[in-house]
């Protein structure tokens, strides 16, 4: 057998056309392409508006069971099924969100999928690509430095300092600036406040540029933005401050969606990359939208598994951009769904049927979920080197008793090659037009119950458990209008349950609601549930100890 390449040496060895190239297969005039070098570029603003009229091409989520450290694959999923499409004759593209400098520092791993099904080019992609994170970082903390700014001028607006809930944004993982006191050394720097810094993807900001229409729009909901509070209680907005025009115009060229390739030189959007547990974790609906006009299958990821994930693009994304999915792919490795099965993670390239049987408990639980938003499954197999026959045959067996096609996928090992039979298929689940999808829960609920309905439907829990705080808290904000907003559920991705280490497929527990937090430009209210960081911190012995040039002045160490 030939030695398993890298990712990065792949993605190098990659035969890339230029970006003019990939922009004809879409029919995109050269004047509509924004370059950055050669093979990276924005769409224009004006070029999306034309595009207006079109009838919109299938749109396809790729999505998970529950992860686990094994892996599962879902970019790596989504590159190649896209792949696939094409490969089988199908006008297809890709949509996928944009990388967080952070992690890449912290431990390795790049976020450009993997193997033969990768975007390129993906150190370009993976660290500062077309500057858009930039550009919200800057945005984020305009509004930071003008209400400490309005403060020091007197306090018109009356902001009770000790309840200002907009903090600063970086986009590195940096434990140490999680709560910072600012405004130290004396009269002439302001009135000293406890504050502190999330990581760029958890800024509500990149939650408002992935969901806003147009500039209009992204105006508008920059606007709404709710900063803290008066001792009165009542809400301040970033409109009162006078910060949201300044803010649009930061947000500008980063609200343009980023072209790229594959390997295989189809075309992706990679836009945007809002955190998957503060925030809805899909990439920009300008992004997703604009591929539906230019291609006939979307195939887009959402992060975590499909409890998080794909609830949150239904309920959130698709039911505020009045998108209509048209089938779903569910990804399970055959590793993972081992560890759902409780076996040990030194174990996972031993054979071990029981095992995988056990954890395709969680893997059925995805698939009926996903029903329940009326959009029709398929699984499709991840497939690694140690997995066995045997394995493999016991994961189709069980999701036909489930009434669901399950396909063995070689994307990582084959490119497209690997994958056409799952294209075929997921083709035509998607041209059948039987998706009736429709969100789980309608506006008009009250907050309180839009979250046990997540939690009893999805979850499978028997009860939500809040003290009278936290439903005070969600009363307050029905009763300032926010009630028809959806709730963005914040929990562990490890586990349908709030309890990282329950595995599988737990039923009668309880979901404890710690906090909940209001976005109010982004649209939804945030139900955190359990330990969630929004500042991470590095490892004892971070990537970025080895990164580094080699002799060729190329990127070593990075992934
Ligand atoms: P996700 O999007 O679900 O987080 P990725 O697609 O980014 O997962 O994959 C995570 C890692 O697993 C990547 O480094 C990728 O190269 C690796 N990987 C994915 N599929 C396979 C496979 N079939 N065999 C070996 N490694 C894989
Ligand atoms: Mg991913």
């Amino acid at each position: 057998t030939t030695p398993v390449k890298s990712d990065i040496e792949i993605a190098r060895a990659a035969d890339k056309k230029s970006i003019w190239e990939i922009g004809k297969t879409l029919d995109i005039p050269g004047e509509a392409l924004l370059p950055f070098g050669n093979d990276k570029a924005k769409i224009s603003a004006d070029f999306i508006k034309e595009l207006e009229g079109r009838p919109d091409g299938k749109l396809i989520l790729v999505t998970a069971i529950n992860p686990t450290p094994a892996g599962e694959g879902k970019t790596t999923t989504t590159v190649g099924l896209g792949d696939g499409l094409n490969r089988i004759g199908r006008k297809a593209m890709i949509c996928l969100r944009e990388p967080s400098l952070g992690p890449c520092f912290g431990m390795k791993g790049g976020a450009a999928g993997g193997g033969y099904a990768q975007v390129v080019p993906m150190e370009d992609i993976n660290l500062h690509f077309t500057g858009d994170f930039h550009a919200i970082t800057s945005a984020h903390n305009l509004l930071s430095a003008m209400i400490d700014n309005h403060m020091y001028w007197g306090n018109e607006l009356d902001i009770d300092q000790r309840r200002i809930t907009w903090r600063r944004v970086m986009d590195m993982n940096d434990r140490a600036l999680r709560e910072v006191v600012a405004a130290l050394g004396g009269v002439a720097n302001g009135f000293p406040r406890q504050g502190g810094f999330d990581i760029t993807v958890a800024s509500e900001i990149m939650a408002i540029l992935c969901l806003s229409n147009d500039l209009k729009d992204l105006q508008k909901r920059l606007g709404d933005i709710v900063i803290g509070y008066r001792r009165d209680r009542t809400p301040v907005t970033c409109r009162e401050i006078k910060a949201d025009g300044a803010m649009t115009v930061l947000l500008r060229d980063a609200m343009q969606p980023n072209l790229v390739q594959t390997l295989e030189n189809n075309p992706a959007f990679i836009h945007g990359g809002p955190f998957a547990n503060i925030a809805h974790g899909c990439n920009s609906v300008v992004a997703t939208r604009t591929a539906l006009k230019l291609v006939d299958y979307v195939v887009t990821e959402a992060g975590f598994g499909a409890d998080l994930g794909a609830e949150k693009f239904f309920d959130i994304k698709c039911r505020k951009a009045g998108l209509h999915p048209d089938a779903a792919v569910i990804v399970a490795t055959i590793r993972a769904l081992k560890m759902n099965g409780a076996a040990a993670r030194e174990d996972l390239a031993t054979e071990n049927v029981a095992a995988v049987t056990e954890g395709c408990l969680n893997l059925g639980r995805h698939i009926a979920n996903v029903k329940q938003f009326g959009v029709p499954v398929i699984v499709a197999i991840n497939h690694f080197l140690t997995d066995t026959e045997a394995e493999i045959a016991a994961v189709k067996e069980f999701c036909e008793e489930e009434g669901t096609e399950a396909v063995l996928c070689r994307h990582w090992a084959e490119g497209s090659a690997g994958v056409t039979e799952l294209a075929e298929k997921v083709a035509e689940l998607a041209d059948e037009g039987h998706s009736q999808f429709a969100p789980l829960y309608r506006d008009e609920m009250g907050l309180f119950q839009k979250i046990e309905t997540v939690a009893k439907r999805i979850y499978r829990a028997d009860e939500v458990l809040a003290d009278k705080t936290i439903r005070d808290q969600l009363h307050q904000w029905e009763e300032a209008g926010y009630g028809h907003l959806p709730v963005c559920m914040a929990k562990t991705q490890y586990s349908f349950s709030t309890d990282p280490n329950l595995r599988g497929a737990p039923t009668g527990h309880g979901v404890p609601i710690r906090e909940v937090r209001l976005a109010a430009g982004a649209g939804f209210v945030v139900v955190i549930c359990g330990e969630i960081m929004t500042m991470p911190g590095l490892p004892r012995h971070p990537a970025a100890e080895t990164i580094g040039l080699n002799e060729d002045g190329e990127v070593v160490g990075l992934f």
